[in-house]
């Protein structure tokens, strides 16, 4: 005899995630119809049931590699399950891996911060599939700094077509882009890479080179090329790889194996023997890493917007189970403890939301207004330092506010947890973002005060104080290289508060800054005192 079981809450799915995001509707308030009507809709598709189960199906079933075909002949491929396509083909549709480079009218003057809305919420259903998405997207600053490769390739990247089709660049439909830095010896510090570059020689390969050596990290190895950093005489220098020749057969790049990952299971992250691989220099013999830094400072965006993202996702699962499920009496979500740990966390979402499309806002800006210049070199490393860090503790939170039912396979809360660590490690660790603050500030001292004085505005008048606190640690750190974290974080606390002050209501920014700039170092959620509307600030992040 069955029994009725009461008390569960119900699946949290079919939810518009644009919609039931109060942060980003209160931030996109000002954009036009046609903005919100986008979001509106791809917001309903994040939270649907289809795309939920998209989204656990390609990380249910993770890339496999075919190494040999049946006659022993290599084949050197990955095999993506049909849902991790259906993601990529929704994620190409949307431009999310070109579209800020569009010359069109419809978002000229906000590219970066339209891309980063969409963005935001397909990090929410899943984060794996947009590792090659945004090195696509990234890859672009490079193949701009030259023209011949530029005109070559990027028509076939830029169109809005996924093709996975296993075919040479010239006769697809459309093209992804990766990156293949990392090698055993050295990650973080790319002088140590040993992969050798040759020219390849006369006649029909003249101008081209051949690469030989070992890449320990090259994810989505199922792109159609690849930035390669490879040593010549003159040094270490950037190359753009092909993954097949013209005539459709394998450049000589041998996948060794894919990685046994933590998380990000729909993605696949290789090891990558270049076997004599034909490849093209791209800009100055010797000035590779320069060039590829470019590429980087556009996936450290991305880092810090998908943090966001699940961020958002873990606190609405959380937010979703405490307003359904009753214990003593009463919904999780009216036990004053809860309640507290819930609008604690709901800051740290909203401060992250608002920082990082804060910080596209500034891409955007860049190349018109000097301030918005400086605060976007300042500010990528120290947004994505304190962003992708704040994201795994949150998670963990989260989990446990879903008790048991947090800490199993079957729900989204264990995927949320094995994905949350990576955006803090690739694309620059925790100290590499704080020694790339120092060298920002190093070369430019002025620029850490026109982003002080950005700050300051934002702050408003009884910001002085805070900023002259900021001055003191910026000169500690610049004295004292390991004390650049306390430089990093706080930056980011204050940049997050400012920014909260002009685009949030003051009921969520007054209680960041009481709670976070306030007060002295803290290391769990649930720090609110009764002063704080703990209810007022989840439902304005999250509405019922
Ligand atoms: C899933 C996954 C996919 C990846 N995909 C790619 C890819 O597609 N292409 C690619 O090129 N790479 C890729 N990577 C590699 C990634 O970018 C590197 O792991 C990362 O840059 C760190 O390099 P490392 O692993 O060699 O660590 P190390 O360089 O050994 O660094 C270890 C730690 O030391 C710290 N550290 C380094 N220098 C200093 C210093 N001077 N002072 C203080 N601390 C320091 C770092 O912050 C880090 O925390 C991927 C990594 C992962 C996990």
């Amino acid at each position: 005899m069955s029994q009725t079981i009461t008390n569960i809450a119900p699946l949290h799915e079919n939810y518009n995630a644009y919609t039931s995001d109060g942060v980003l509707l209160h931030l996109t308030n000002a954009m036009g119809q046609d903005v919100h009507q986008e979001l509106m809709s791809h917001g309903r598709w994040v939270g649907s049931a289809e795309a939920l189960d998209l989204a656990r199906m390609a990380n249910e079933n993770p890339p496999r590699l075919r190494s040999l075909d049946a006659r022993g002949e290599r084949l050197d491929q990955v095999e993506f399950h049909p849902a991790y396509h259906a993601l990529m083909r929704k994620a190409v549709s949307q431009g999310l891996h070109y579209s800020v480079w569009d010359r069109s009218d419809d978002e000229a003057g906000q590219r970066h911060l339209r891309r980063a809305y969409r963005f935001m919420l397909t990090c929410q259903l899943e984060a794996g599939h947009t590792c090659p998405i945004t090195m696509t997207n990234a890859s672009v600053a490079i193949f701009l700094a030259d023209e011949a490769l530029a005109r070559d390739w990027l028509p076939r990247i830029s169109t809005r077509t996924y093709d996975s089709s296993n075919k040479a660049p010239g006769n697809k439909r459309g093209l992804t882009v990766g990156m293949g830095m990392t090698e055993r010896q050295g990650g973080t510090d790319l002088r140590q890479i040993t992969t050798r570059a040759e020219r390849a020689g006369s006649g029909a390969n003249a101008g081209m080179w051949r690469l030989s050596g070992e890449k320990w990290f090259f994810s989505a190895p199922m792109c159609d090329a690849f930035f390669v950093l490879a040593r010549t005489d003159k040094g270490i220098s950037c190359f753009l790889l092909p993954r097949l020749l013209p005539d459709g057969s394998n450049n000589g790049l041998r996948i060794q194996r894919l990685k046994n990952k933590l998380g990000n299971q729909s993605n696949a992250s290789s090891e990558m023997l270049l076997d004599n691989a034909f490849a093209t220099l791209v800009g100055e013999e010797g000035r590779g890493i320069a060039l590829m830094l470019e590429m980087v400072t556009l996936s450290r965006l991305d880092c810090a917007v998908s943090s966001a993202a699940q961020m958002r996702t873990a606190l609405a699962e959380a937010v979703h189970h405490a307003r359904h499920r009753k214990a003593f009496g009463k919904p999780l979500i009216d036990q004053p403890l809860m309640e507290r740990v819930l609008a604690d966390m709901a800051l740290d979402v909203a401060a992250a939301q608002a920082l990082t499309l804060r910080l596209a806002r500034s891409f955007d800006a860049a190349a018109t207004s000097d301030a918005e210049g400086a605060y976007a070199r300042l500010m990528t490393p120290v947004v994505k330092y304190w962003v992708c860090k704040a994201a795994p503790a949150l998670v963990v939170e989260a989990m446990e506010c879903l008790g048991g039912n947090g800490y199993v396979e079957d729900g989204i809360m264990a995927r949320l947890y094995r994905e949350a660590p990576l955006n803090a490690i690739w694309e620059g660790s925790g100290n590499v973002m704080c020694l790339d603050v120092l060298r920002a500030m190093g070369k430019s001292r002025g620029s850490v005060d026109a982003v002080l004085e950005t700050i300051s505005q934002g702050m408003g008048a009884t910001s002085q104080q805070t900023i002259d606190v900021l001055r003191i640690t910026a000169d500690m750190a610049m004295a004292d290289e390991g004390s650049a974290r306390l430089f990093t974080e706080q930056l980011a606390l204050t940049a997050a508060a400012a920014e909260m002050r002009l685009s949030l209501p003051p009921m969520l920014a007054d209680a960041f800054v009481e709670s976070r700039l306030g007060r002295p170092w803290r290391h769990t959620y649930g720090m609110m005192d009764a002063r704080m509307d703990a209810r007022a600030i989840i439902d304005f992040v999250l509405p019922e």
